[in-house]
């Protein structure tokens, strides 16, 4: 069988795995994938993609002798700032159209934005690997689910005519919801909507919940809610539980990998997607964290094959877990996510808007800004501060500021400030949107509990 024809009855059968929900037999069983899955990703990146055939060949890593996971720190790791200081092109395979690739911009969840393109195929696979993280918190395949989270772009690429037929057909059923709209809205929706599932942004769906708590609101009764994208800390899973009288679960997840691993529902530390993506949590000097040890991430997506992701810095701090969970599952742990925290910012003028606001407004009106930081200093003060790619025009400053200045109104005074570099280690970084006047955050030592 030719490479070619190897790697595509690979792909189609972590496919077809993947819509299963299937887990891996044994640890061994999973390991000899893991070792195969990476050996053709690895020789595919050295081969095919420019960014990393130029990366290997300046740091002189030959990814022939990568022959499994623990031959892994062979290779350069790469941060987001270098995936976005190349031409978007040499970050995809050769021969990939971007035409044709399902786009996904990230939210700037840590201060840097990216692009990220996926074959249609990769885009379900790792869809349906998150239905798995689902089902293991109890959700089933007919449920009625409701998603809080940022609408997709227009013009992603993605297939949501799919979506439609078989919304149509019965076999799957979802309410979308925006999670910038007001947490009135989005109770009101889930009243109308009663959902089985509710899935959304943490902090979002903690304040739907204070929300609910506040109005006395008792009629959205979900089986299950899985938390993800931000960290969740003790206080809104308590509030979550209790105004929504139901078992809630966190899902760490990211848009370069999608599931990168979900609470155990036994446990209460996290199964890491072994299968799909590979979870390294790495002490200052890149060795291995001890379990219990933080760390910082390094991700391999092992289902990302038109633009990979090999040894790739997240940018989230994670605690170390187990090689193995007490409940007897195949997959590693890790004991808690630390650092995604996106402090909702109390204005002068009485609206409390998200962060993600000026978020998007910063990613369409300065694609020049390589990474930023958003902190209210007070009600009536915000603060930005941006790293370059290329230093801004007067007009392309103005922009900016228009923009943002607009949206925050008359109340709400602005400063923006350049700064050279952020500081790149440790937890300072994980603080992107932060509001000196309320947090969720405040008092949590930065971190989430897996455990309750
Ligand atoms: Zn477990």
């Amino acid at each position: 069988m030719s490479a070619d024809l190897a790697l595509a009855t690979d792909r189609l059968r972590s496919a077809a795995a993947a819509l299963a929900w299937s887990t891996p037999a044994s640890r061994d069983a999973l390991d000899r994938q893991r070792d195969d899955r990476l050996r053709r990703l690895v020789a595919h990146a050295a081969t095919r993609v420019p960014f990393y055939r130029d990366r290997y060949a300046r740091h002189g890593a030959d990814a022939s002798q990568v022959r499994g996971v623990t031959d892994l720190e062979r290779l350069p790791i790469v941060g987001k700032a270098d995936l976005q200081s190349c031409d978007e092109r040499d970050l995809l395979a050769d021969g990939a159209d971007p035409a044709r690739l399902v786009e996904r911009r990230t939210t700037g969840s840590t201060g840097q934005r990216l692009c990220i393109r996926r074959t249609w195929l990769e885009e379900r696979t790792l869809g349906a690997y998150r239905w798995r993280a689902l089902a293991s918190f109890g959700a089933r395949r007919r449920d009625r689910f409701a998603e809080v989270e940022e609408p997709l772009d227009a013009g992603s690429g993605d297939a949501t005519g799919l979506h439609a037929w078989l919304q149509r057909a019965g076999l799957y059923r979802q309410q979308r919801l925006d999670a910038l709209d007001e947490p009135e809205a989005i109770l009101a929706a889930l009243v109308a909507g009663q959902p089985d599932v509710l899935s959304g942004y943490a902090g979002v769906v903690a304040r739907v919940a204070r929300e609910a708590l506040a109005q006395g609101e008792t009629r959205v009764r979900p089986r299950l809610v899985a938390l993800h994208s931000d960290t969740l800390t003790t206080q809104m899973r308590a509030a979550v539980t209790e105004a929504f009288a139901t078992r809630v679960f966190a899902l760490y997840d990211c848009n370069e990998c999608n599931v990168v691993a979900w609470e155990c529902p036994e446990t209460g530390v996290f199964h890491t997607s072994d299968d799909t993506v590979i979870v390294e949590v790495l002490r200052p000097d890149g060795s291995a964290a001890a379990p219990g040890e933080s760390g910082e991430v390094v991700l391999t997506s092992l289902h990302s094959f038109a633009m990979p992701f090999v040894r790739y810095r997240i940018g989230d701090v994670l605690v170390q877990g187990d090689p193995h969970c007490t409940c007897g599952s195949a997959f590693a742990t890790i004991r808690a996510v630390q650092g995604r925290m996106f402090d909702y910012f109390p204005l002068a003028d009485g609206r409390t808007i998200h962060p993600y606001e000026l978020v998007n407004i910063l990613g369409e009106r300065a694609p020049w800004v390589a990474e930023y930081r958003l902190v209210q200093e007070r009600r009536d003060l915000v603060r930005l501060s941006y790293c370059a790619r290329e230093s801004p025009t007067e007009a392309q400053l103005d922009h900016l500021g228009t923009g943002l200045r607009d949206f925050l109104g008359p109340a709400v005074a602005l400063e923006v400030e350049a700064v050279d570099a952020f500081d790149s280690e440790g937890r300072a970084k994980t603080r992107v949107c932060r509001s000196r006047v309320a947090s969720d955050y405040d008092g949590t030592d930065d971190a989430s509990e897996g455990s309750r």
